[in-house]
């Protein structure tokens, strides 16, 4: 049985907690020594093996009010850029050779990153024209910088479900407004925006995921699937990823690391989401988060 840890608001309170994967909620006693997920990944290394030797069958039921977005915050959300071959593929390009080095964006971590269930605000939807994009996240659970291919899922602590909610409306600047070739893009305007990160439902730790490769990702906008895809379709692998961020930032614990996303974003076929819509992003072992769409 898969597990993972999440963050719990029972009234004013918050806590740690474990969700078995069919959603029923445990609260170890273990975990009381971690006042909050980032105080629980900057001890990483302790934590780890207190986790692997959880009696989780004998842990007292905890109750929630509500599970939270599962690290209040992370220090960076550092973001693969497309690094799907259908997803390649179904934006117009050509899959890249061996030579290719990913590319990463940032996203503001107090501001981006909302929970498991909190809405999607969108605005301006016309013009803004939000898109979905599932994907796997990677927790960092000890830092480094330079951190060989080899050796980069020892630095992993866990795994979430992610959507890179994407205001696809202002990632291309309007012609007249590139004052030379050098600046067609605005990444702030739309990956940055309040909201663009629903996470959860909570962190699976490393060692209940034996190959990152191997999940199926999915989502659905209102029940209907427009996303459906291996791990295995990633042109950098999870440790590729890590290495290559590694090289240009300080990964430190906590660290969130969305991965890309497959195929099957709206912006193919001209859809964008539209208050009302309700998305669920899944991946196999890992749970589900459901996020309804509102306008602001
Ligand atoms: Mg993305």
């Amino acid at each position: 049985m898969n597990w993972s840890l999440v963050t719990i608001r029972q009234g004013p309170t918050t806590s740690l907690a474990v969700r078995r994967e069919h959603g029923s909620l445990l609260a170890p006693t273990e975990l009381k020594r971690w006042s909050s997920m980032l105080e629980l990944l900057d001890d990483w290394d302790t934590a780890r093996p207190t986790l692997q030797t959880l009696d989780i069958e004998s842990a007292p039921t905890a109750v929630a009010d509500e599970i939270l977005t599962p690290i209040s915050w992370p220090r960076k959300i550092v973001c693969a850029g497309v690094n799907y071959r259908k997803h390649i593929r179904e934006m117009g390009g050509e899959v890249p050779g061996d030579s290719w080095v990913p590319f990463f964006f940032l996203k503001p971590p107090t501001t981006t990153l909302i929970g498991p269930t909190d809405p999607i605000v969108i605005r301006n939807t016309e013009t803004s024209r939000y898109d979905w994009e599932a994907e796997l996240a990677v927790v960092i659970g000890r830092g480094g910088r330079d951190i060989a291919v080899g050796d980069a899922l020892a630095h992993v602590a866990g795994y979430c479900v992610s959507n890179d909610v994407t205001a696809r409306g202002h990632h291309r600047r309007a012609k007249d407004d590139v004052p030379a070739d050098a600046f067609p893009y605005d990444w702030f305007g739309s990956k940055a925006v309040d909201g663009s990160l629903p996470l959860g439902p909570g962190i699976t730790p490393d060692f209940l995921v034996p190959d990152p490769q191997d999940l199926r990702l999915r989502l659905w906008v209102n029940d209907e699937l427009q996303q459906d895809e291996s791990t295995a379709d990633m042109i950098c692998t999870v440790s590729e990823l890590i290495s290559a961020a590694s090289r240009i930032t300080t990964l430190e614990p906590g660290d969130v690391i969305p991965t890309g996303t497959p195929s099957g974003v709206g912006a193919g076929r001209g859809l964008f989401l539209r208050a009302g819509d309700v998305v669920r992003t899944s991946i196999d072992g890992l749970g589900e988060i459901t996020n309804p769409v509102i306008e602001a």
